[in-house]
């Protein structure tokens, strides 16, 4: 019986550059058309056929054919066209390819995991055909920003886990999407004839936990060291306090995001001028978020010296009532806590307008999911009252960015430092072409899983990811930084992820959390050479297998 579960190398043997020799080893000769491809031609053909794809989730699937079926070509391709690819294998692409996930179903990509089969996941796993260094994992109740779409959220491991391989190169068979079944609160999915999980409800929270309690411990079970990152969890807070500590295992929406922001942000406040101890950053978003984020950030100012109560009173955070003040009637929600201010003198702020005018703000973060908040109006206060205004508007998808690039270098007369969460295209302003800043996750969660994977980590702790952060805002070249970019060009992205792998390593053996101590005694650049040797690289894994396939040839004949 043939398994071809997702990634599998078998159809690679039907390569079009496979030379005739390996063809007939393989006794594939004479089942692919009779040329010899290079790799030029390959790619060239593979980007005619997606340009000739009229639509987005067409060419999404037309990769994901590519993707099941000459897997080293797929990341090839996308090796050399991160910046244009990216966006159709992961968001925002991959947003409608998970709402009509169960529609345009065709293959398997991963494994699912059942309500049903509690107390046989053990067994469950076992089936699951190639040993695991990473797994990512939802439950499908957050997907981006398109609430619970069940099983439907396969896509969005699937595609991550594309980008762990793309960006720091771990090997795809290596890799494990996982999807949770745990029932779906989307009723109009639950009525959809088409819709591939279970029809129930939502478990409760209690029965979730218990779920994931076996679920950590069975994947651990079968393959030790494992690295499980959850991922659009509508509530994550539970289960990354549950189990930071005891599996490695992070949050890439509370610890990634906060991450690849404060990269950015680190960047931003050294440019600005201002020294730490003055920025007073509003967050519009008090959401998991946003108190993610600003928590991370009180961390950076913290190392810059600040104690961590003036650190924390750098943040004036906002919701849907307005500014969060411990005497504002009704209770607090517990995450807001921290950084809810007694310092308003009983008066209740609610709009964003009047908050900027009383706090005065150096930088404005948006994590709100509100299109617009960053009205002309704010934005030219902002740049009135800074030389270089932070301006980071991060919800996404665009339409809900606070404000366009376009907007903040308009109305802020081209003084920002600017990132946001979602892409904007180049900006041409007084003769010159401004690139924006996108806090893509993608720069630090391949070199967080990579480095956790080669220091075999025993849990992934807040100093590595910190430092993945920090090595991202050391990896920018001289001309990204002369241009004033906060993040380097998305198309270094292999090399960034070894700079922040090496962080991330690093923080490992500061913490005493690795067990692969041969590391701990080569010089910087001995470990990023060993972080390279260690990287899939499709180009020359193409090689290898041709390679091999000549020499057993050549053994057979002889
Ligand atoms: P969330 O939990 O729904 O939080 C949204 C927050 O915004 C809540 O605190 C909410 O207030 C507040 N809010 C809603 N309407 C508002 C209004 N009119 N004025 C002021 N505040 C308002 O969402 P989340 O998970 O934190 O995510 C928020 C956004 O961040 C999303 O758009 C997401 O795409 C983005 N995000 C970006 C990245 C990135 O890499 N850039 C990563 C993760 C998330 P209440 O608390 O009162 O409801
Ligand atoms: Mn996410």
């Amino acid at each position: 019986r043939i398994r071809h579960p997702t990634n599998l190398p078998a159809p690679t043997d039907y390569d079009t550059s496979l030379t005739l020799e390996a063809r007939k080893f393989l006794k594939t000769y004479g089942l692919t058309p009779p040329g010899v491809d290079t790799f030029e031609k390959q790619s060239e053909r593979c980007l005619a056929i997606l340009n000739s794809r009229k639509t987005p989730i067409e060419k999404y699937q037309y990769l994901s054919v590519l993707r099941n079926t000459n897997v080293h070509l797929f990341y090839r391709l996308l090796a050399e066209n991160v910046k244009e690819l990216t966006p159709l294998i992961y968001t925002p692409t991959v947003g409608e390819a998970c709402q009509r996930w169960s529609e345009l179903y065709t293959q398997p990509e991963g494994m699912y995991l059942s309500f049903e089969d509690r107390g046989n996941l053990h067994s469950v796993i076992q089936n699951w055909p190639h040993d695991v260094e990473i797994t990512v994992v939802t439950d499908g109740s957050r997907i981006l920003g398109l609430g619970d779409l069940g099983i439907n959220g396969m896509g969005i491991p699937v595609g991550k886990l594309s980008l762990y391989t793309a960006c720091a190169g771990i090997h795809p068979l290596k890799t494990l999407p996982l999807c949770l079944d745990l029932g779906t609160s989307n009723e109009s999915f639950r009525n959809d004839p088409l819709y591939l999980g279970s029809r129930r409800e939502k478990v409760t929270a209690e029965e979730e936990k218990d779920f994931l309690d076996e679920m950590m411990a069975a994947l651990t079970e079968r393959w030790p060291g494992i690295v499980i990152q959850y991922e659009d969890f509508k509530n994550p807070f539970p289960s990354l306090e549950r189990y930071q500590e005891t599996y490695t295992m992070f949050n890439d929406d509370i610890q990634g995001t906060g991450a690849v922001i404060l990269g950015g942000f680190i960047n931003a406040v050294k440019q600005s001028g201002v020294a730490p101890a003055d920025q007073r950053a509003v967050f519009l978003g008090a959401g998991s978020a946003g108190v993610g984020v600003a928590k991370q950030l009180t961390e950076f100012f913290m190392k810059e010296g600040l104690s961590e109560d003036d650190a924390k009173r750098r943040f004036w955070l906002v919701d849907s009532q307005g500014l969060v003040t411990n005497d504002r009637p009704g209770k607090l929600a517990d995450h807001k806590i921290y950084f809810s201010r007694d310092d308003n003198k009983g008066k209740q702020y609610k709009t964003l307008e009047e908050i900027v005018e009383y706090v005065k703000p150096t930088i404005l973060m948006g994590l709100s999911t509100i299109g617009g908040a960053f009205t002309p109006k704010i934005l030219s206060r902002m740049a009135e009252m800074n030389d270089r205004p932070v301006i980071f508007p991060l919800s996404n998808p665009s339409s809900k960015s606070e404000c366009t690039f376009e907007e903040a270098i308009k109305y802020t007369n081209g003084k920002c430092l600017f990132a946001s969460g979602s892409p904007f295209p180049t900006l041409n302003f007084g003769g010159k072409d401004l690139v924006p800043g996108q806090g893509n996750n993608m720069y630090v969660f391949p070199g967080i899983g990579l480095g956790a994977i080669l220091s075999k980590a025993v849990s992934v702790t807040q100093n590595m990811i910190y430092s993945s952060a920090e090595a991202l805002a050391t990896s920018m070249l001289p001309t990204e930084l002369q241009d004033h970019w906060l993040y380097p060009d998305i198309r270094r992205i292999r090399e960034v992820s070894v700079i922040v792998t090496r962080g991330v390593i690093r923080a490992a053996q500061r913490d005493g959390v690795d067990r692969e101590l041969a590391l701990r005694n080569i010089s910087d650049e001995e470990l990023e050479e060993y972080i390279r040797q260690r990287m899939y690289d499709p180009f020359t894994e193409h090689e290898k297998v041709e390679r091999e396939l000549v020499d057993l040839a050549e053994k057979v004949m002889t």
